[in-house]
This record gives structure tokens, C-alpha cells and sequence, in this order.
């Protein structure tokens, strides 16, 4: 499959970046590593004009225990002695993300704004032609999964951002209008198309992770067919703040059963005070299964994905709980 042409743009800073994509509104993308983007401009899937590589941009690379540059690579993280000692739940997700060669490629920028998934998106021109198009593809007026006039439920299937979330960890977004905080769990919008809250013309430069993320005990658990490649077909990220057993603050958040990453703090912060026996644990694993509805847009049945939120919150807490006491 050919590209379609666009214009590269390659600037050197951060602010040449956001000039040049407020130049071409409704036209342009970021491309970071390309390893989601080029395959779906491909698949002539919401292709742009006009294309801002960050590659170039030298204050994005920032690597420590409290703030992670945008265009550090998924590798990078998985390779981190720093973080392996800080933060390892960081580096052992990032080891679960794809294969090694996008590892390479990847970018946690990228990971973050990784654009939704769908059975009826993710497919060639041809395919898509034969279905008529959807929502997301902008070609059709149906969503091809809900059989809907509106509202798309494109997966959100990056690996990263629940463990993040669950972290406390925010973005920094820099736009012409100036620079903002966006606390993670509040960047993803339950929306396929309109999937979180950057404008076109802001670039996501860092995450940054509170000083107090490396007391937590923090666990990811991925659903997947293969053990590598594959995108999450689930996810359960975990995180604990205990004293002696007794739960500080404890994190759920799930992934991949809709279009945004999903946080169980309803769930779980009402448990300050309480000790994590496996009662209780099963009692939050069935909470958190009740508040999921996934719905028919990967290849894994809907009720099979369902019952493994629970399965995998009972195994993340379990370890966690463990730890907690330690
Ligand atoms: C076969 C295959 C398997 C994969 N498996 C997984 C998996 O298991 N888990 C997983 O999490 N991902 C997976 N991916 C997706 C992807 O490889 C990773 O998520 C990767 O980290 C994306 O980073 P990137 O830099 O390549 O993103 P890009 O392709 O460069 O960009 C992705 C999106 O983010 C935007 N963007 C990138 N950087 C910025 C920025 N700094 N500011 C604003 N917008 C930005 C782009 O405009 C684009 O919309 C897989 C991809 C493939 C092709």
C-alpha cells in the first residue's frame, strides 16, 4: 500500500511545531515514531495534508522518575535502569507493548494519543468499501458496531496511559494559546473520533508523575492472544498506597473495553482505611466487572472480555495487596 502525499514539516522546537500546525487548521497531523500513524494513512484512514515531525524537537526527551518526554521511545522505557528502580511498573508495561521493533519506533506521546480501534475501521480501503464506511472513517453515517446514527466506540487501545493514570500522572499540552496541565484521567474523552481533549494545534511535550508515585505498589495485566504484537484486547493497571496492609489510597483503571481508558476511583476510593482481604477483593473485582460493557468491535467475545475485568482485577489487587504489606 502506497502513502498519499502530504507535505513533512520538520521543525526543531516545540514552538516552530505548534506554529506550523496552527498554519494548516482541520489539515494536519503530529507524527512521532509513525508506527500508528503511517499504517492507518495506508489504510486511507483520516489521512492530512500536512504532517509536524517531532523527531526533531530536542526538549521532548527528558527521562526521569518524575517527568517522561514525549518522544522518549516505548523501548527507552523498557530499557530503564532509572525507572526499573523508581517506577518498575513503567518499564514492565512497556516490555508488554507490541513487538521490539516498534518498541524502536514507538513513542510514549504517541502511546498516549494513539488513535481508537475498531473491527470495522482498522481494514483495508477495499474492505472498508465493501461495508460502506462508518463514523470514524467519515465516509460513512452508521457506526457499523452499535448500528447508530451517532456516537462512535472505537477502542482505546494504548498500554501506557491506564498504568500512567492509575500513577496520578498529568501531560503537559503546549498550543499558540499557551501551555496546560491535564491530569491524564481527565485528557480522554468517551468518544472514538473526538478522543481527547488536545486541540489539533497542541503537542503533548511531557508526562508528569507525582513524587509520591514511587511509594505505590503498581501492577499492569494485559489481555491478549499472543504474547507479542498484540494490541490489549482488555487491561487491568492497579496501584497502592498502603501502611502496614491498610489501604492509603488504592487505583483501579481499566483499558480497551471503550474508547477511553477507565478509572474505578467510585470503586475504590471508598476503601481508605480498609485492609485488602480476598473478600474484599472480590468484592471490588465483581464492582469493577459490573461498571465495564465492552462492546462487539474486537475479536474476542464481548462476555469473555467482561469476565476477565474481573478475573484480572482480582489477580492485580491480589499482588498488590501482597506487596501492600510488605
Ligand atoms: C502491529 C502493531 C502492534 C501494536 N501493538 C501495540 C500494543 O500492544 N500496545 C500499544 O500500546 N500500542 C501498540 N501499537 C501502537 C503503536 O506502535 C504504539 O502505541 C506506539 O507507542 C505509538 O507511538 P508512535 O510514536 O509511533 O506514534 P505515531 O504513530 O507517531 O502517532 C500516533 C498518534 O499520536 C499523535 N501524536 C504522536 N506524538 C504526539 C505528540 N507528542 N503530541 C501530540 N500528538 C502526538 C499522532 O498525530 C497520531 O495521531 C501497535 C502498533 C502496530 C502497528
Amino acid at each position: 500500500m502506497e502513502l498519499e502525499p502530504f507535505e513533512l514539516h520538520q521543525p526543531a522546537g516545540i514552538a516552530e511545531a505548534v506554529a506550523i500546525a496552527a498554519a494548516h487548521p482541520g489539515d494536519v497531523d503530529f507524527i512521532a515514531g509513525g508506527t500508528d500513524l503511517l499504517p492507518n494513512y495506508k489504510c486511507r484512514l483520516n489521512h492530512k495534508g500536512h504532517v509536524v515531525a517531532l523527531r526533531g524537537v530536542r526538549e521532548m526527551r527528558a527521562l526521569t522518575a518524575t517527568r517522561l518526554g514525549a518522544l522518549v521511545t516505548i523501548a527507552e522505557i523498557a530499557e530503564s535502569d532509572l525507572l526499573l528502580a523508581a517506577l518498575p511498573v513503567l518499564p514492565e508495561t512497556a516490555m508488554q507493548v507490541s513487538s521490539p521493533l516498534l518498541r524502536n519506533m514507538g513513542t510514549l506521546g504517541g502511546n498516549i494519543c494513539l488513535d481508537t480501534r475498531c473491527y470495522y475501521f482498522n481494514q483495508s480501503e477495499f474492505w472498508r468499501d465493501a461495508k460502506g464506511g462508518c463514523l470514524k472513517e467519515r465516509a460513512g453515517d452508521l457506526c457499523l458496531v452499535t448500528m447508530k446514527r451517532a456516537g462512535c466506540v472505537a477502542t482505546y487501545s494504548g498500554d501506557m496511559a491506564p498504568v500512567l493514570i492509575t500513577l496520578g500522572a498529568s501531560v503537559r499540552l503546549v498550543g499558540p494559546r499557551g501551555e496546560r496541565t491535564v491530569l491524564l484521567a481527565d485528557f480522554f474523552r468517551d468518544d472514538g473520533i473526538d478522543r481527547n481533549v488536545r486541540a489539533e494545534d497542541e503537542v503533548l511535550t511531557d508526562v508528569l508523575i507525582p513524587p509520591d508515585a514511587g511509594r505505590r505498589a503498581a501492577a499492569y495485566r494485559k489481555l491478549r492472544v499472543r504474547d507479542s504484537i498484540d494490541f490489549p484486547l482488555m487491561g487491568v493497571a492497579g496501584s497502592l498506597l498502603a501502611a502496614g496492609g491498610v489501604v492509603d489510597d488504592l487505583r483501579v483503571c481499566v483499558n480497551a473495553v471503550g474508547p477511553r481508558p477507565l478509572p474505578m476511583d467510585e470503586v475504590t476510593a471508598p476503601l481508605r482505611g480498609e485492609t485488602l482481604t480476598p473478600p474484599l477483593i472480590e468484592r471490588v473485582a465483581q464492582e469493577v466487572m459490573a461498571r465495564v460493557s465492552p462492546v462487539r468491535n474486537v475479536f474476542l467475545s464481548t462476555t469473555y472480555r467482561r469476565k476477565m475485568t474481573a478475573v484480572f482485577t482480582r489477580r492485580v489487587l491480589t499482588d498488590l495487596a501482597a506487596r501492600g504489606r510488605g
